[in-house]
């Protein structure tokens, strides 16, 4: 017979026992029924279903159920525990864990804190992203996949385009005596870097001793093709828009600027590439288009001749790009849907 571990969270007054791969857990089903359909489902069986066990548990009927005992005890600690009551920031994996659980066993409502949550440290709006801050991308891209999560997936995306090789590694060749090469090592490294000290004091673990999988962090081949894809859209946008200077017909309208010596368009034509094509940031355009058209909109134009109506309507116009970047990427990456 098999041996069963009883979990961290063992009430005396709980009613049922719930059985993960292993682990006994002694709940009260009036909670679990309440928060999820998944155990409103089950339990209602009236300890008659199949996924019921014969033998009784200090008389609580016992559910074997299927699932991640690590991620099971993440939404516990949610429920019963300190995760919706610190004031300290979830660290990303715990609010991986638990979204996890919670899609898993249809916690509908502690799917949608954690989605929130995660959205607090992951900004999705244009105006709150930062590519370079984004941490974790290709993590949450795959926690998206396998929690069902769209709408944190286009900036997770974006984020990691600013990764050197979109975080992967290329394989080093096997050496001749068939000793594994350092890839291992390095993968741990890269693993455990959230992990510094600094931040496990900030952040809120459901258990220290939890680490991200290894394949936590693997995207799938089609959602790797989509990050290729979305490259190849980011440079196109950034080689349109800053291999030419602006022509908007109101850079040479005739009656505004017909008391200048040239109008905006020509300067445009002088100041552009050194500005711009030949700046520093120029380089990052080509995977962060969104940041680059900030550093153009920076840039003192009507310092260099530019008159300050024209300069106001093209940042306008590099606004206008920036959002159009950002709302096209939805159909560049086929994210169809809501988290509804
Ligand atoms: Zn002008």
């Amino acid at each position: 017979m098999e041996e069963h571990v009883r979990g961290k969270f063992w009430f005396d007054d709980g009613n049922v026992v719930i059985r993960v791969e292993g682990r006994d857990f002694r709940l009260h089903s009036s909670i679990l029924k309440s928060k999820s359909s998944y155990f409103a489902d089950l339990l209602s069986h009236n300890a008659a279903g199949p996924d019921v066990v014969q033998e009784a548990v200090e008389g609580c009927p016992v559910y074997k159920i299927t699932g991640s005992k690590v991620y099971f005890l993440a939404l516990l600690d949610g429920l019963y525990g300190d995760l919706l009551l610190t004031d300290k920031t979830p660290s990303c994996l715990t609010l991986a864990c638990f979204l996890r659980a919670a899609h898993h066993w249809n916690f509908a409502s502690c799917k949608s804190w954690a989605i929130e949550e995660l959205a607090r440290h992951h900004p999705i709006t244009l105006k709150d992203f930062d590519q370079a801050g984004y941490p974790e991308p290709a993590k949450i891209i795959v926690l998206c996949r396998t929690a069902g999560v769209t709408s944190l997936l286009k900036s997770a995306f974006y984020g990691l385009l600013g990764q050197k090789t979109f975080g992967l590694k290329v394989p080093k060749p096997q050496k001749e005596n068939g000793e594994s090469n350092d890839d291992a090592i390095s993968d741990n490294d890269t693993l455990s870097e959230d992990g510094d000290a600094s931040d496990v004091d900030k952040e809120y673990s459901f258990d220290p001793n939890v680490e991200w999988g290894s394949s936590d962090g693997i995207l799938s081949p089609d959602d790797t093709t989509r990050a290729i894809l979305l490259l190849e859209f980011t440079a196109q946008e950034w080689m349109r828009i800053s291999r030419k200077p602006p022509s908007y017909a109101f850079l040479s309208d005739y009656t505004s600027h017909a008391s200048r010596s040239g109008n905006c368009r020509e300067i445009f034509k002088n100041i552009w590439h050194p500005n711009v094509t030949e700046a520093d940031f120029a380089d990052e355009g080509w995977y962060n288009p969104l940041w680059a058209l900030e550093e153009i909109k920076a840039i003192d134009w009507q310092g260099k001749g530019i008159c300050s109506t024209c300069a106001t309507r093209c940042r306008e116009e590099w606004e206008t790009e920036r959002r159009s970047i950002w709302d096209n990427m939805d159909k560049e990456l086929g994210i169809v849907g809501s988290d509804g």
